[in-house]
């Protein structure tokens, strides 16, 4: 059964990847299946965690999982790892931490991919994925994404 309070790992739980504005503006169902949550514990549980127990601050994910609707929604590109639970946006303080969290994540981390996001308007943020099958991470990362 699907429980938003559940914790994915010591300081995240699933509501804070399945919640959004847009799904609630829209009226759009954005819970994940079983096979989405597991990818969303992995994830955490490789990346995320890490990296908050690294940053010693809170994390705010901007955007993690993804129902077909929403992506469609918010104009997500059409395969997108966030569509399976495999990928969160993180919302960034500043600059900085956001350079320094991306240098963590490549160095400490077994990632698919880390995206330093941003654009023109000046919206930066960082784009992380993980499989569970590690031997399919592809450990790519890439400082300056424009997004669409
Ligand atoms: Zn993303």
């Amino acid at each position: 059964m699907y429980n938003p309070e559940m914790k994915l790992s010591e300081n995240f739980q699933l509501k804070e990847f399945v919640d959004s504005q847009t799904a609630e503006r829209l009226k759009i169902d954005n819970r994940p299946d079983w096979e989405a949550v597991i990818n969303l514990r992995n994830l955490c549980r490789e990346v995320l965690q890490p990296l908050r127990d690294y940053a010693q601050q809170p994390i705010h994910i901007n955007s993690g999982y993804r129902s077909l609707l929403l992506n469609e929604a918010v104009r997500g590109v059409g395969d997108s790892q966030h569509l399976y639970g495999q990928a969160a946006d993180l919302h960034l303080p500043n600059l900085d931490t956001g350079r320094r969290w991306y240098k963590f994540i490549v160095e400490h981390t077994d990632f698919d991919q880390v995206l330093f996001e941003y654009r023109r308007t000046g919206a930066r943020w960082l784009h992380i994925s993980c499989r569970r099958d590690r031997k399919s991470n592809r450990h790519m990362a890439i400082p300056n994404f424009p997004a669409r």
